[in-house]
């Protein structure tokens, strides 16, 4: 459905997406996940023809996106990191004006309604589009994306900025929109991408450092590796007998909330659990375990991981 192939993209010198490529099977949903600037967005304007490539090629169902990018177009609804809103609008006019816009050739009065329908936007039909909640404009923006009801949706960051409730439904209009929609999203958030995607790429500084499907990617990064674990008792001697516990391969000290109760952060080897353990070496030399709870690992660490395991041949 999608094919992006060797794409690179220079601004200057500087290399914001380097050679990077991979597929998109029809009805799948892909995340693109990454942090801040690792180039998400730059890809996904190249993929939507609104940027040019420096190198490489992308079609879409077929439709080289250079060579034939009407075709390729009509293929795409894509909402951009800035939703393109205008904010003098309201809905029904901001619908109607991107209706023409795409010279959408549905039945207009039932296609508009159709969308507002799965985007639960009617309610709001004739209000204006700068009183709307960000949640709201997010579900026109993505509303505006789908006139013209295209095979392949493209959203960038599609929940930043929302609450948790507005990012609950958001993720569910996605879901629902997959079933009938190949979907690529990205963010810079795993659980976000987790929740929604069948498969995962992971892209940092422009390069592609891991491209799976979610089970194999979760498996891969097992959540539980890193414990914090707060203690009573001399912080040296703590953090030794942490380090010599088997399986233990980082001990950080975080800080003190209680005089003489220190955080640790401990990262453990894949596959350890080393709770037991540190229970009862603590229990012997009487610092008492004040709590212990699994960290989810950040995206950061993931990307260590990765570059670990590609440097080291593990792969
Ligand atoms: P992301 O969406 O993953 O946060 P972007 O694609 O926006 O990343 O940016 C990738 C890199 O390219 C960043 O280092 C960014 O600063 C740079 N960049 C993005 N747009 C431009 C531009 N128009 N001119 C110069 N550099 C840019
Ligand atoms: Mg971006």
């Amino acid at each position: 459905m999608i094919e992006v192939k060797n794409l690179t993209k220079r601004y200057g010198t500087h290399c914001a997406v380097n050679n990077i490529s991979f597929q998109v099977e029809e009805g799948q949903i892909l995340g693109f996940l990454g942090p801040n600037g690792a180039g998400k967005s730059t890809t996904m304007n190249i993929l939507t023809g609104y940027l040019s490539p420096t190198d490489g090629t992308v079609t879409i169902n077929g439709h080289d996106i250079l060579e034939d990018p009407n075709k390729a177009k009509a293929n795409i609804g894509y909402l951009p990191e800035q939703p393109p809103l205008y904010p003098d609008m309201t809905v029904r006019e901001y619908l109607d004006f991107m209706y023409d816009l795409k010279k959408c050739v549905l039945p207009r009065k039932r296609h508009i309604a159709e969308i507002c329908k799965v985007m639960k936007i009617e309610d709001v039909y004739g209000r204006l589009i700068k009183n709307l909640s960000k949640g709201y404009k997010q579900r026109v923006g993505m509303a505006q994306a789908l006139i013209g009801n295209p095979p392949v949706l493209i959203l960038d960051e599609p929940t930043v900025g929302l609450d948790p409730n507005q990012i609950i439904e958001i993720r569910s209009l996605i879901k629902v929109l997959g079933k009938h929609h190949t979907v690529i999203l990205s963010s810079h958030i795993l659980p976000e991408i987790e929740a929604v995607c069948d498969r995962i790429v992971v892209i940092n500084e422009g390069k592609i450092v891991a491209d799976d499907t979610t089970a194999e990617l979760s498996a891969k990064v097992s959540k539980d590796r890193r414990l914090t674990v707060s203690i009573e008792g001399p912080v040296k001697e703590v953090t030794a007998l942490i380090s010599g516990i088997n399986g233990v391969e980082k001990v950080v000290t975080l800080n003190s909330r209680e005089t003489g109760v220190y955080e640790y952060s401990v990262d453990v080897a894949e596959g350890a659990d080393i709770r037991r353990d540190l229970f009862t070496r603590l229990a012997q030399r009487g610092w008492p375990l004040l709590s212990s709870k699994s960290q989810t690992m950040s995206l950061e660490d993931i990307f260590i991981n990765l570059t670990i395991r590609q440097n080291g041949g593990m792969q």
